[in-house]
């Protein structure tokens, strides 16, 4: 059975039936419940979540056949459906495509060691070989209800599947918790990502973890108590440390997020050990870097040698890593200011938005590329931020010489212009209900 076949190659295969938009399903398996959205693009090919964790990119038949399984449709009712859609193909064939599908949808609902969505590591899923129509996540600083209600429905219409909320200094309790169990309501796969101090305070793991929080994510500077609290403020290490045993106790996909710097560099791979001693599996990790002057961020040239440092340590703890976009060091804020802001996105299959619905492309100068909330989708990928932002992508920036860092699989860490500057200088009003 080939399953890869499903796996969306650019065939001009002719649309399935499927309306485009997210479609969100729940699955019983082994008297667990899964999760799945299937994302379905405008030519018909689609991707599929599972649990949000697991993940494939399907043709225009891979939809059409997932949908109908999903749906509790049985194999005959959906070969029929793909005779009258794709012509041409035999009652065999097509019998053995359904069957190939199913056997992925199974596989997909016990994802090994799950991560939310995907490392653009991986070859087969970075930007460059399977461009996305529409990206797959956003990153939202944490707002008032009415705000991040408003985001998510329009998330949820454009076919965006994932949030994740950062949680500033002091965010207010209750907002976390109402936007987590309104993510979840819409189907969304929902994430928080902060300080231990933010995060550990109260029952608030808990709270949410009960409203459907899919994955927290907490800084983790520096196994070095010293140097973490230094950057993350007083007393953050005991919390981090009690935010990853409070994700982990609820049964929330715990994720380090981690930054890389002069300072931090130096403790990497007690940090990693430290993160394994806590029995966690998946970290995230952005440089700040600066071209002048770096201070205690990297420079440019010391990022291929310390990425390949943290790639071989995680590699060797079996942590899975991925890369977020390089944030450009802000010389008017500390580093610490700047490292508990974290990265502008989640990674270069998302794209940051925030309270008032200013959109910007995951790398770049700090320029709105439109408004999520008034502006169509079309519009936000033509403006010129994003135009950019995909040159950027599409053209082949790996030296000859690349030794196949992670860190370079969408852009050259080197080169400054695919870095991200910081946009929290700009906070609009977002107070309110
Ligand atoms: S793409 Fe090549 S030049 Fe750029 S950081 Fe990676 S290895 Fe170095």
């Amino acid at each position: 059975m080939n399953i890869s076949k499903f796996v969306k190659t650019f065939t001009g295969e002719s649309p399935g039936n499927v309306r485009p938009g997210l479609h969100h399903f729940l699955r019983e398996s082994d008297g667990a419940i899964a999760r799945f959205h299937l994302r379905v693009d405008s030519g018909g090919d689609g991707m599929l979540v599972a649990n949000a964790a697991a993940m494939a990119r399907l043709t225009p038949s891979g939809v059409v056949i997932a949908k109908g399984l999903l749906d509790g449709d049985d194999s005959a009712a959906i070969v029929r459906r793909l005779k009258k859609l794709f012509r041409g193909a035999s009652a065999e064939r097509l019998a053995s495509d359904v069957a190939a599908v199913a056997a992925l949808v199974e596989r997909m609902e016990r994802p090994q060691g799950g991560y939310p969505i995907l490392n653009l590591a991986d070859p087969a899923l970075a930007p460059k070989t399977l461009p996305l129509e529409r990206p797959l996540a956003a990153d939202v600083p944490l707002c008032a209800p009415f705000h991040s209600t408003k985001i998510m429905e329009r998330l949820r219409q454009l076919g965006i599947p994932h949030v994740t909320f950062i949680a500033g200094r002091n965010c207010d309790e209750s907002h976390l918790v109402r936007a987590v169990e309104r993510g979840s309501d819409l189907g969304l796969i929902t994430g928080v990502r902060g300080r231990g101090s933010e995060l550990a305070a109260g029952n608030r793991i808990n709270d949410a973890a009960a409203a459907g929080l899919d994955h927290l994510d907490v800084y983790c500077f520096s196994a070095d108590e010293k140097i973490h609290d230094s950057l993350a403020g007083e007393g953050d290490h005991a919390l981090a440390v009690r935010a990853l045993a409070a994700a982990r106790k609820y049964e929330i996909c715990a994720v380090a997020q981690l930054a890389l710097t002069r300072a931090t560099l130096e403790t990497i791979d007690q940090t990693l050990e430290a993160i394994v001693g806590h029995g966690i599996e998946n970290a995230s990790i952005f440089a700040v870097a600066a071209e002048s002057d770096p201070q205690q961020a990297m420079a440019a040239d010391e990022l291929p040698p310390a990425a390949a440092i943290v790639e071989e340590s995680a590699e060797r703890l079996g942590i899975r890593l991925m890369w977020q976009p390089t944030v450009r060091f802000d010389p008017s804020t500390s580093l610490g200011e700047q490292l508990c802001r974290g990265p502008r996105t989640g990674g270069d299959w998302a794209i940051r938005v925030e309270p008032d619905g200013a959109v910007f492309a995951p790398r770049g100068p700090a320029a709105p590329a439109g408004n999520i909330l008034e502006d169509d989708w079309e519009t936000i990928e033509r403006s010129e931020p994003f135009s950019k932002y995909r040159r950027r992508l599409r053209s082949d920036t790996r030296c000859d010489t690349c030794p196949g860092l992670a860190i370079c699989a969408a852009d050259c860490p080197r080169e400054p212009a695919g870095w991200a500057n910081g946009i929290s200088g700009r906070r609009p009003e977002v107070g309110g209900r």
